[in-house]
């Protein structure tokens, strides 16, 4: 799952990312409303993490502004303490939710994970497909209640499937959410990420679709 922080306070954008990249996510940063919108335009993320009060374009126009273009990614918006009339324009330009400054990095951490789910039609924080079990909040997965021993691209990977079970993800799609801008992006090693990810779970869930990409099982399909 990749995500984009935007944020000028140099400091809280990297407490934030540490924190989002600890739990397993892949971060952008930006650091003014001009160039975040921009981000969010051209690249595709999960959530985004939106200060209100920005340089260059502030939060409200930023999140109306993707609106507007079509683009529908859940936004949290941060927003200043007591300021609800901040809050109300936030939501009415189309954040799906708010945390106020100053705040608990454990908080926005739970709303972004309920955002996600929510965004993927996911109502519980734990997503379960035959014995696998993802649980979001711990960030780890499970095999008939024996721990996975997965590496960081390894959980993304079966995070991103896990989220979208059911449905045919393709390796061009896999790599975007699970890579930052800068990554050196080879679709190649998708398959192979694919192969040892198959190999660890030891059950066969993960389907390829010849010609279009993978797809992990929907609940009901496994036996
Ligand atoms: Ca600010």
């Amino acid at each position: 799952m990749r995500i984009l922080v935007i944020e000028d306070d140099v400091n809280l954008n990297r407490q934030l990312a540490d924190a989002l990249r600890e739990a397993g996510y892949v971060v952008d940063q930006a650091f003014d409303g001009e160039e975040g919108h921009f981000l969010g335009e051209t690249e595709p993320y999960d959530a985004v993490i939106l200060d209100i009060g920005l340089p260059e374009m502030d939060g409200i126009t930023v999140v109306e502004k993707w609106r507007q273009a079509g683009k529908g990614m859940p936004v949290l918006m941060l927003t200043a303490r007591d300021r609800w009339s901040d809050k109300v324009a936030g939501i009415d330009a189309g954040a799906d939710d708010y945390v106020a400054k100053p705040f608990h990095v454990e908080e926005v951490l739970a709303r972004v994970r309920a955002l996600i789910r929510r965004a993927a039609g996911h109502s519980s924080s734990e997503l379960a497909c035959g014995p696998v079990r993802l649980d979001t909040k711990a960030s780890k997965a499970t095999v008939n209640g024996v721990t996975l021993k997965l590496t960081s691209h390894e959980f993304r990977l079966l995070s991103y499937l896990m989220h979208h079970m059911g449905q045919v993800v393709s390796r061009t799609e896999l790599i975007e959410h699970m890579y930052d801008q800068d990554f050196d992006r080879d679709s190649n090693t998708i398959e192979v990420f694919v192969g040892r990810l198959r190999k660890k779970i030891g059950v066969d869930l993960i389907d390829t679709v010849r010609g279009l990409g993978y797809r992990m099982q929907a609940p009901d399909d496994v036996h």
